[in-house]
């Protein structure tokens, strides 16, 4: 093949993006303007939830989240040791206590048999959340999560930031869309340019919930509000009208700068366009991947063939997991590993987490590898992927 590096995610930017992007910067406002709601009124219509709050990026998102679930000092949530570190340590942002439960090796999720357990070993109001992840596109059973949840009066975030277009099915057989905020109390999504929507840096908050939704609009600049209601001194007009002044911004709580860039947001609003297309070729690559790999002697087990997954990785376990790694690597090929578990991070460790206690994700770890997997792979590169694993091991 060529010396071009084959990497395992990569974005696509077309002149219809470059040109929205273009518009933008030539119009009135390169921030808070205009294209920030449109985007926000697109996705929440992508997804099927009533509300979108764009933000910076997705790490912003989970932590705009445990502000606006009010996470306090030593409040313990629950999420899954097989994903970014930012699903955790949003919770370590407002001092909370991360407890990880183990996943099901069979989805590489969440095990919500572990944090029943978990759950049930402890008095109720132990914990206060639980933040399960799409983990590489695959969609979390959140009405399960969502009815152990209401057991024990827990809030929810679905991290989909791997998921944007994927869905679970219901037990009524209904599609659930990763992030429609249905069952989980808000979602997030990120769109940094490995992620399936690419806007340079960049997140979205999803949720049906509306008095959440107006807490994220206000921390996300600042803390501050011009909702007309919160102000206690109105001014009187000429002619006895009474009213507040356009300057008048109060600043109600402690928040940040979390905004998003219009030009950004025209950015990922084109990109949006053309998401079920990406997703279609994912599935595609997918695809070839699972039929190449099926009944390999070498192949412990790999994502597979899932209706609603949305691809944004594809998984296979295998032995000799560093010497295949490297072997791709010289010949240009670099997959990727998700992820060293969270509780195995030095910082996690410094917590008292360690080595044996997530087996099953630590099983995974030793054995997993990311295969390239972006809309714009080409046939020939994937089939010289291929080639180069299956020589690998066939010698
Ligand atoms: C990318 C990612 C994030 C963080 O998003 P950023 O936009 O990079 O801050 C959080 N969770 C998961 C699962 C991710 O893949």
């Amino acid at each position: 093949m060529s010396d071009k590096i084959i990497p395992y995610g990569k974005q696509h930017i077309t002149d219809a993006d470059i040109k929205a992007v273009v518009e933008t910067l030539q119009s009135d406002f390169l921030t808070q303007g205009p294209k920030i709601k449109e985007f926000e009124e697109a996705f929440a219509s992508y997804v099927g939830a009533k509300y979108a709050v764009a933000v910076a990026n997705g790490t912003a998102a989970l932590h705009l989240n445990c502000l606006a679930l009010n996470v306090q000092p030593s409040d313990k949530v629950i999420t899954t040791p097989i994903t970014f570190a930012a699903s955790a340590n949003c919770i370590r942002y407002c001092g909370g206590e991360v407890v990880f439960a183990d996943i099901d090796p069979d989805t590489y999720l969440l095990d919500i048999n572990k944090v029943r357990e978990l759950l049930k070993a402890s008095p109720k109001g132990t914990f206060k959340g639980i933040i399960p992840v799409d983990f590489a596109g695959r969609a979390v059973d959140l009405e399960a999560f969502r009815n152990l949840a209401a057991e024990y009066g827990l809030w929810i975030i679905e991290d989909s930031c791997h998921s944007p277009g994927g869905y679970s099915i219901n037990s009524k057989g209904e599609k659930q869309n990763c992030g429609n905020g249905n069952y989980a109390d808000l979602a997030i999504f990120s769109f940094h340019p490995v992620k399936h929507i690419a806007a340079g840096e960049g997140g979205m908050i999803t949720t049906n919930d509306q008095e959440l939704y107006k807490k994220l609009l206000m921390l996300r600049t600042h803390g501050i509000t011009k909702d007309e209601a919160s102000y206690e001194n109105p001014v009187e007009f000429a002619g006895g009208e009474t009213s507040y002044p356009a300057w008048y911004m109060e600043m109600q709580e402690l928040g940040y700068n979390y905004r998003l860039t219009d030009f950004q947001a025209a950015l990922g609003l084109s990109q949006l366009q053309r998401a079920d297309d990406g997703l279609a070729r994912r599935r595609e690559i997918a695809e070839k991947y699972f039929n190449a790999f099926k009944g390999k002697s070498y192949i412990k087990n790999q994502s597979g063939i899932i209706d609603g997954h949305a691809y944004h990785l594809y998984v296979i376990e295998v032995e000799d997991r560093l010497g295949l790694y490297n072997y791709l690597r010289e010949n240009k090929i670099f997959a990727q590993i998700h992820y060293i578990p969270t509780h195995l991070m030095p910082y996690y460790k410094s917590f008292g987490w360690k080595e044996g206690d997530m087996p099953k994700a630590e099983s995974y770890y030793k054995n997993c590898i990311s295969l390239p997997m972006f809309p714009t792979l080409t046939e020939e590169e994937q089939e010289f992927i291929i080639n180069k694993i299956t020589e690998y091991y066939n010698g």
